[in-house]
């Protein structure tokens, strides 16, 4: 079922309507002279704000920004809405609290058109919570709810899940958006053949995704540091390279199930055939292409025979999602199996649908000025493999059906 669009909420005029958005943005400095490192997510969201406001409603923003505990002067989400004033050629309002009698009174004061960003919603306890009492809180400042906070969807938070149960309630253009590119990848509608590229730090964090995708993809290509973990289970030397304890035995598990697969054609679950060694990712000019990983080095990026080999795996795909940077791209040279990859699906991108997923990966492929020749960039994390791995997320689930 599709979810209630902004369209759907009738007359916006003179309306206040509570929008949680995901402002959970890298800030770079401190104090005084903090800004936002990165405008992906905040330009995401500018058409459901620009909607909301040429509409004549009097929006309320509220996000979370990192993991206060309590109030953190240096999450505050002040210089977020300097940054999302600039970009939307507006006054954004700011007040320096969540719920709260100035918070009230600043909601209260706003006029037709005029858009005003509450304070760090984790600065409430009752946020991670969804505490009832807060959530009663947020309603009160507002006559309706939009949702367009694709990435914090997945947490069942008072401002995500709580507040939705007490005011009508839409999802915005980001979120309508992301569903319906994330969508094929969940339902199995998507083009095939269809490779998932799969990388990053933590296969802990991924081993669900990985599990729900097996059956239903034609390829799985590994690069990151996930790959070490998966060599531990095979009983390959990996030197000092980065790998998780906890997750050897389900990597094995995953290992066999992919083999299972498999068996009906050519192997589904590809890992690294060569990679980039240094002593450490500080170690930017003493770094080697091996083969096998002596035991002093680590592992840092996939080498170029296996850029080569995912190359050729990935010529002939209609659909790539791609989660996870191949290697350490925020050093150089270790950036060289993500940009080259990436190039790539890039070149390819009237031949191959390429989605990307995950705030890193999202990052890489800005980073490497390929964003834009990418079919789809999520601005979830989390919450695009949890939806692409078919859980409900508590987010949507509190949003009405069209
Ligand atoms: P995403 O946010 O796209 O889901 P992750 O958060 O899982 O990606 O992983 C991103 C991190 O993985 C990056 O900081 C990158 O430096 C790191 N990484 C990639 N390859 C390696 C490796 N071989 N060893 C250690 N860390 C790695
Ligand atoms: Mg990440």
């Amino acid at each position: 079922m599709a979810k209630r669009g902004i369209d759907g909420l009738g007359e916006l005029r003179g309306k206040r309507v509570l929008c949680r958005v995901d402002f959970n943005v890298p800030l770079e400095g401190s104090g005084k002279d903090r800004r936002v490192g990165d405008d992906y997510r905040l330009e995401s969201t500018l058409p459901t704000l620009r909607r909301l406001l040429d509409a004549g409603a009097r929006v309320i923003l509220c996000s979370h920004l990192g993991r206060p505990k309590g109030r953190d002067p240096e999450l505050s989400l002040a210089p977020v809405g300097a940054r999302l004033g600039e970009l939307l050629e507006r006054e954004v309002r700011f007040v320096d609290e969540v719920v709260g009698e100035r918070a009230t009174r600043a909601s209260q004061e706003l006029q037709d058109g005029q858009v005003l960003l509450l304070e760090n919603t984790r600065f409430e306890p009752g946020e991670k919570k969804n505490d009832p009492e807060l959530a009663k809180r947020f309603a009160a400042l507002a006559d309706l709810y939009v949702n367009d906070a694709f990435g914090a969807s997945h947490r069942a938070d008072a401002t995500v899940a709580g507040v939705p149960q007490l005011l009508p309630g839409a999802a915005g253009d980001l979120v309508l958006s992301e569903l319906r590119e994330l969508a094929p990848l969940r339902d199995g509608s998507a083009a095939r053949p269809l490779a998932v590229v799969l990388g990053g730090a933590k296969l802990a964090d991924k081993i669900p995704v990985l599990e729900a995708l097996i059956p239903r993809v034609d390829k799985i290509l590994i690069g990151g540091g996930m790959a070490y973990t998966f060599m531990k289970a095979m009983g390959k030397p990996i030197g000092g390279s980065r790998f998780d304890a906890e997750t050897v035995e389900a990597a094995g598990q995953i290992l066999e199930k992919a083999r299972e697969r498999s068996r009906q054609g050519q192997q589904m679950l590809l890992l690294p055939r060569d990679h980039v060694v240094a002593r450490s990712p500080d170690d930017v000019t003493g770094y080697s292409v091996v083969e096998q990983i002596p035991d002093d080095l680590m592992a840092l990026d996939v080498g170029p025979a296996t850029i080569a080999d995912y190359v050729k795996q990935l010529a002939g795909v209609k659909t790539v999602f791609w989660n996870g940077p191949l290697g350490v791209f925020e050093k150089q040279p270790f950036h060289l199996g993500t940009h080259y990859v990436a190039s790539f699906l890039a070149w390819r991108k009237h031949e191959t649908k390429t989605i990307v997923g995950g705030g890193d990966s999202a990052a890489a492929a800005r980073a490497l000025g390929l964003a834009e020749h990418m079919h789809w960039v999520s601005t979830g994390g989390g919450a695009s493999l949890e939806y692409v791995e078919g859980q409900d997320l508590p987010g949507l689930s509190a949003l009405p059906d069209v």
